[in-house]
């Protein structure tokens, strides 16, 4: 059976029973004809560098429909070029232009948000050049600093820390690329941006401003200009609840959760609201959106 679609569930008793912030916020229905899919990559697209069985045929099946695929993700150290390039080898033929990171998303707030501010980062080298090349200024010490931008960082250290510190008790705005603890990688995972922030907010008692990455509206913003689509127009589709579907939850988006990553079956029907598909595979997401969209054709 293609595409469960779950829609308009109402809250059991025992769920009813627990406070729970998003309580009465139904999943967004699914679009009347899809334009676009915001689509995560690891987990959902592929799996330790190998595509997940049936993603390359459903990502061709919806770009022959006339359905535009945004590749979107959380991690900075690579760039969209890079991603673009990962994906054609996989047999998922991608431009910079199909891809959106945090690293983007970064860059472009700090162009609207402070253009010229003098910014200190706590990232990589990738990153680095990214932001630089969106017209950050990057300073090496926290006393110049206008801006700590807190990132994925490898190098992360005392001294890097000490610098970011005194800056931010100086009154530097804080921002960071992406929420994640952790970052899943061959084996396992690695400590990823979200133990940078909490060494900062824990240390200076401040708190970060605005995260670039799932599930920000800044990330969703950015994505939706891209596309030139409207919220309703649209599909998120990934495997981690806190970020890909909580990026389409909170901009009024539909949601597909597929079951290949981080999410099994108990978790997916255990979600309140639930997504509006919850699917085995992108592999079934073309039946899930297609037929929609095969409704309308005359
Ligand atoms: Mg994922």
């Amino acid at each position: 059976m293609p595409g469960l679609a779950v829609m308009n569930e109402t809250p059991t008793p025992d769920s009813a029973a627990v406070p729970d912030p998003a309580a009465g916020l139904e999943a967004a229905a699914a679009p009347e004809r899809c334009r676009a899919v915001i689509c995560d990559l690891d987990g959902t697209v592929y799996l330790s560098g190998r595509p997940v069985p049936g993603a390359v045929e459903a990502l061709a099946r919806l770009r022959a429909d006339g359905v535009r695929v945004l590749f979107v993700s959380n991690n900075p150290l690579r760039d969209p070029g890079s991603y673009a390039e990962r994906l054609t080898g996989l047999g998922i033929p991608a431009t910079t232009d199909d891809v959106l990171t945090s690293g983007v998303v970064m860059g472009r707030w700090l162009a609207e948000e402070t253009p010229g501010a003098k910014v200190y980062l706590l990232g990589e080298e990738s990153l680095r050049r990214e932001l630089t090349a969106a017209g950050a200024v990057l300073v090496d010490t926290g006393d110049q600093a206008e801006v700590v931008v807190a990132s994925f960082d490898r190098t992360f250290r005392y001294e890097t820390w000490l610098e970011a510190f005194n800056a931010l008790r100086a009154g530097a705005r804080f921002v960071a690329t992406n929420p994640d603890p952790t970052c899943p990688v061959e084996g396992g995972e690695v400590p990823d941006c979200g133990g940078v922030i909490a060494a900062l907010e824990t240390t200076t008692g401040r708190r970060v401003e605005a995260v670039a990455g799932k599930p920000s509206p800044l990330m969703l913003t950015a994505a939706l200009e891209r596309l030139g689509c409207s919220p309703a127009e649209v599909v998120v589709v990934g495997d981690r609840p806190g970020t890909d579907i909580e990026l389409g939850r909170r901009g009024g988006v539909a949601t597909a959760l597929v079951l290949t990553g981080i999410t099994d079956q108990a978790a997916a029907a255990a979600l309140r609201p639930a997504p509006t598909f919850v699917l085995d595979s992108i592999a079934e997401l073309p039946d899930a959106l297609l037929g929609q969209n095969a409704q309308d054709t005359p």
